[in-house]
Parts: structure tokens; C-alpha cells; sequence
């Protein structure tokens, strides 16, 4: 039972991996999911924005089983494979901007941002970087110390690396606007760093784990020229709103900008654990031979699901999919909001990364992490697979595959309305 598989493993696994509810799964399909006693859920989560292409897709299936049947390991720095060239050379082409580019390979999120950081100090030399408020960048010692946000990441965890500055986010719903947060990025520029100190600027287009607020084009606009004027690299990490999520293959393109690097993970290959750094050729080829990547990075199961991935974006026009989905979620919230005006601040996000903010009383400073978490489980015990983020985890995200089927998505989307009403 679920129950059973809990107690064992609170036994062995140490509670810094703990789960807040006990579904063990035994299978998957698309958006659907069972655990090991039969009992079915809809999956609006998908492992962290992970499964964009629904769970065992059948083109990942088929391309994972004939990489492991051809060979399963070599290292790309040993013995290298076609399909990590192949690979490369898609997301080249796909990234936004039209510089000359390069790619490689590492295996997590936090990876690839590390590997970001240090190909921007390798060019420029520098080593300052600024992070922003509320954002997450993954749990490994730099990236801890980028993340924005103290509990649980970083509690108990210190010292984090120097020279990490961090600024607000721009939000509106909090009164953070975006001159202010220029503002303070000025400011720390002429107080704390010199911006010749500085490598880079790391920002998500839209927060993930910080809870789905959006960068404007505007201020991905300013950071560019921000960037330009001194000579300090941009990387915009879009491990959880890349590959098709927000309805566009990467945000940042809706800024019309090109960053210098990008971080890739998460949606890259369907469930099999892989991220990417892709930058301008002239900025990668800074690292020395040898000095990025790792044992399995770049793995050769890995780059076959992600090229099944990027076919299947294609094939089933996931980008288009991402903003239909878009359209019954806000319609969906929308009305939603309109019933509870005192309870639900904003509904928010693109494509299939949507965000509901709960607030108490009718004051949207006010976060109610009570009530998020409440629905969260309840959702949970009806068969609907969400999750929590934001600063006072008082946001739900809404992240189903991006194949879901248009019953599984109302049958999703009704279910959420009924508990609401229950709460
Ligand atoms: N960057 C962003 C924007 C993320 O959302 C995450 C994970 O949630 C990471 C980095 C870290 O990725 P990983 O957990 O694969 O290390």
C-alpha cells in the first residue's frame, strides 16, 4: 500500500528528499498516473514541469529502448555518438537569437547552471554574479547560493560561494514594478560590484519554484542592454519554462532578445534525466578542453529521448497545444476568481504553466499557504496531482503534459472547481 511504502521509506531515505503525500506510482500514461493500489490521478504536475510530452510517450519509449539496445553508455567525452551532435544541432537552431551558437551536455538543472557560470567567468573573466529575488536555480553549493529563496533551500546549508549579489523580482501584484527593480540592480552596481566585476546576470523568464511571475518583455529587454553596456553576460534559465511550456519553445523569445546563455533541463527529454547549456560559439568555447560536462552528461539515452522530444514538439504542434491550454486554464481560473474575489489574487503564467495565488482576505500581500496546502492535498486524495510554489508557497501551479487530451484537461479542470468549493 501506499501507506506501507511510505513507513519504509521514511526509514531509509533521509527526509531532505521527503514527500508531502504518499502516492507510489505504479504506471503512467499521458496525463494520467496510478499508484500501487489501482487508484488513478490526473497528473497537472508532471514530475516538476518534466513530462511535456506526457508520461511513456510512445516515440520516447521506442527511441530510449533502441539507444539501450545499440549501447547504453561511452561518455561524450570519450567516445562520442552521433545523436548528441544531432541533438546540439537542433537546439542551436531552435534557442532564440541568430549568433553563430554551441551547445553541451550535463545531466540535472543545477548542473547546467554551474556549467552557465562558469563558461560567463571563463569569458569575461569576472566573477561576480546577480541572481534575483525569489528565484530558484537548484540545490548544488553556486546554485544554492543563487537561489532566492532561503527556506528550505538554503537553511542549515552555508556558506554559500562569494559574490553572489541578489536583486527584487519585478511584481506587480506586490508592488515590486519594474523601475524599482532597475532601480536596485543601479544601485548595487554602483555600491556593492562594479559592473566590471560582474560575469553574469541570472534570470528566469518566468519564476518557476519563486511562483510563475513573468518577466516583461520590457525588463528581459533591459537586462539585455543592461548586459551589453557592460560587457556582463545574460543567462536566461529556462529549465521549467522551456521546450514548448509556456507556449512558445523558449520565453525569452517573446522579448525578442538572445541571451548569451541558456539553461536547458526538465521537458529536454521526456523524463530521462538530462539539461543543456547553449550559448553564443564564441562565449562556450571560453572553458578549456576537458573543463564542463561530466561522467554522464549529455548520456546517449538521453540525447535519443530528446531528439524524440523535439519531433514529437513538432509532430503534434505542442507549441500551439501549450496556448490552447493556456486559454481553458484562464477561462477556467478566470471564473474561478470571479467566485472568490477574496481568496484568489491572480491567476497568472503562459501556455501550460499557470499559476493561481491565494491571499487572505481580500489582501493580496497577505499570503494563505494554509488554504494552498489544503487544496493541494485534497486535490490529492480526489486524483488530481498538483503542486505548490512562491516565496510563502501560498501559489498553485498548474503544469499537466502538453499531449493532454482535451477530456483528461476539463475532467482536470472540473475536478479543481468541485475541491475548491469544498475548501
Ligand atoms: N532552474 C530552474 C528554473 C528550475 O526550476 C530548477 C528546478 O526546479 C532548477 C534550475 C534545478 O534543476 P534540477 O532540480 O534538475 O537540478
Amino acid at each position: 500500500t501506499n501507506q506501507a511504502l511510505q513507513q519504509r521509506k521514511q526509514a531509509v531515505i533521509a527526509c531532505g528528499q521527503g514527500n508531502l503525500y504518499p502516492i507510489y506510482v505504479a504506471r503512467a500514461k499521458n496525463a494520467e498516473v496510478w499508484d500501487v493500489e489501482g487508484s488513478r490521478y490526473l497528473d497537472f504536475g508532471t514530475g516538476i514541469a518534466v513530462c511535456n510530452t506526457g508520461h511513456c510517450h510512445p516515440q520516447v519509449i521506442k527511441a530510449v529502448n533502441q539507444q539501450m539496445e545499440n549501447f547504453s553508455h561511452t561518455c561524450v567525452m570519450v567516445n562520442p555518438y552521433e545523436s548528441a551532435v544531432a541533438l546540439a544541432e537542433k537546439l542551436v537552431e531552435l534557442t532564440p537569437g541568430n549568433s553563430p551558437k554551441k551547445a553541451m551536455f550535463v545531466t540535472t538543472g543545477a548542473e547546467a547552471v554551474e556549467n552557465a557560470i562558469k563558461i560567463a567567468r571563463a569569458h569575461t573573466g569576472r566573477r561576480g554574479v546577480i541572481a534575483f529575488n525569489g528565484g530558484f536555480h537548484g540545490r548544488t553549493n553556486f546554485t544554492m547560493g543563487l537561489t532566492g529563496k532561503v527556506t528550505p533551500y538554503k537553511d542549515h546549508f552555508g556558506p554559500f560561494p562569494a559574490e553572489i549579489y541578489h536583486v527584487p523580482f519585478p511584481n506587480s501584484l506586490h508592488g515590486i514594478t519594474e523601475q524599482s527593480s532597475l532601480q536596485a540592480l543601479n544601485t548595487l552596481l554602483k555600491v556593492d560590484i562594479s559592473p566590471r566585476d560582474v560575469a553574469a546576470i541570472i534570470i528566469e523568464p518566468i519564476q518557476g519554484e519563486g511562483g510563475f511571475y513573468v518577466a516583461s518583455p520590457a525588463f528581459l529587454q533591459a537586462m539585455r542592454a543592461l548586459c551589453d553596456q557592460h560587457g556582463i553576460m545574460l543567462i536566461c534559465d529556462e529549465i521549467q519554462s522551456g521546450f514548448a511550456r509556456t507556449g512558445h519553445m523558449f520565453y525569452t523569445e517573446v522579448s525578442g532578445i538572445e541571451p548569451d546563455l541558456i539553461t536547458l533541463a526538465k521537458g529536454i527529454a521526456g523524463g530521462i534525466p538530462l539539461s543543456a547549456v547553449v550559448g553564443k560559439a564564441e562565449v562556450m568555447d571560453s572553458a578549456p578542453v576537458g573543463g564542463l560536462g561530466g561522467t554522464y552528461g549529455g548520456s546517449p539515452l538521453g540525447c535519443a529521448a530528446g531528439l524524440a522530444v523535439l519531433d514529437i514538439i513538432i509532430q503534434e504542434q505542442l507549441i500551439i497545444r501549450a496556448k490552447m491550454i493556456e486559454q481553458r486554464f484562464f477561462e477556467s481560473l478566470g471564473a474561478l476568481k470571479a467566485s472568490y474575489p477574496n481568496v484568489i489574487a491572480d491567476v497568472r503564467g503562459s501556455g501550460a504553466m499557470i499559476a493561481l495565488e491565494l491571499m487572505l482576505d481580500g489582501t493580496p500581500s497577505e499570503p494563505n499557504p494554509q488554504l494552498t496546502k489544503t487544496i493541494i492535498s485534497m486535490a490529492q486524495a480526489h486524483g488530481l496531482i498538483l503542486l505548490a510554489c512562491g516565496f510563502h508557497a501560498n501559489v498553485i501551479r498548474f503544469l499537466p503534459p502538453l499531449t493532454i487530451t482535451e477530456a483528461h484537461l476539463n475532467e482536470g479542470l472540473e475536478r479543481f472547481h468541485t475541491l475548491f468549493d469544498q475548501a
